[in-house]
């Protein structure tokens, strides 16, 4: 999980990527699903297995167990540890973490991005990405979901401070809290508070260890004590359950879906392309398959009040 800076979606959002490979390893057979009766290890320290195992054991009786590793190596969102790669490249390798210490070739693991939204910038987008890699077959095979409800409060206060309504706003102890000084040292730094007491205690010694006298407060966004990221999670698990139980139409490998949005409707009136999108392509992760599912129906035109010629 990492808040991400106020700038523009990182290329991982909104799009699939595709992950084709070199030569096909197998071919996938037409009857049984794949990776059903299989095990995949899902890389977690922070109790994400309830939201992650249950849609893939029932859209294809895939097998998920935990094993925890330290994905904390690749980045945190308090910033102790910056995030070197965008939020999907992280699951990946957040993914091969678990493998590798489990000593499997299926693994999954997810990825959380908050931040502004770019369209909204008053407004805070949870994005959370969970990803299947295996590496018997050579795809990786994702979903994501976005939400605006994920809570993600911070403040600074004084130890004497009145933090009641703030309290409210963070949904306190529903959601715990991260308690750190508000400048100079990082240290020390409490996290998972969920007690009055536990908070009121550092508090006030993150407020008397800053250069400003205050402590900085903030939702503890990992997952387990975070409940309203965890239902985002869980969210992008069923879509990830689904795509993985859809198969390719052409080498029957799973993961099809979407891989593209095509933009550009013309206008009713004047023909001029409006930047609207007019189909999705579905692909394949482990073959070059792809087709087109238009969005509009080719004699319908987009409408004149959003063309840049006649209505600029
Ligand atoms: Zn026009
Ligand atoms: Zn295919």
């Amino acid at each position: 999980m990492v808040r991400r800076p106020r700038t523009p979606r990182a290329s991982a959002s909104g799009r699939n990527a595709v992950f084709v490979a070199a030569t096909p390893l197998r071919s996938w057979g037409r009857s049984e699903h794949p990776y059903t009766g299989r095990v995949g290890v899902l890389a977690t320290k922070h109790g994400k297995l309830p939201l992650i195992a249950p849609p893939l054991a029932e859209a294809v009786g895939l097998r998920v167990d935990a094993v925890a590793v330290d994905t904390d190596s690749l980045g945190t969102f308090t910033g102790e540890v910056p995030r070197q790669a965008p939020p999907l490249d992280t699951a990946i390798a957040k993914a091969r973490l678990g493998m590798s210490a489990a000593g499997r070739t299926l693994g999954l693991a997810s990825e959380g991005s908050i931040g502004p939204d770019p369209a909204m910038p008053f407004v805070n987008a949870d994005q959370e990405i969970v990803v299947l890699v295996d590496d018997d077959n050579g795809i990786v095979v994702w979903e994501s979901h976005s939400s605006w409800d994920t809570i993600a409060a911070s403040t600074s206060a004084t130890a004497a401070e009145d933090l009641a309504p703030f309290l409210s706003t963070a949904d306190f102890p529903g959601h715990q809290l991260i308690v750190r000084p508000n400048s100079g040292e990082l240290h020390p730094i409490y996290k998972g508070i969920s007690s009055p007491d536990m908070l009121a205690a550092a508090v006030s010694e993150c407020a008397a260890a800053a250069a400003d006298g205050l402590a900085r407060v903030e939702t503890d966004m990992r997952a387990h004590a975070c409940p309203s990221r965890r239902a985002v999670i869980a969210a992008a698990a069923e879509r990830l359950a689904a795509r993985v139980a859809t198969r390719c139409p052409s080498c029957g490998a799973p993961g099809w879906g979407r891989v593209e949005v095509v933009f550009g409707v013309p206008c009713a009136w004047c023909g001029t392309e409006v930047a609207r999108p007019r189909a999705e392509i579905d692909g394949c992760p482990a073959c070059q398959c792809r087709r087109e599912r238009p969005l509009v129906s080719p004699e319908a035109g987009a409408d004149p009040g959003t063309c840049p010629c006649c209505n600029p």
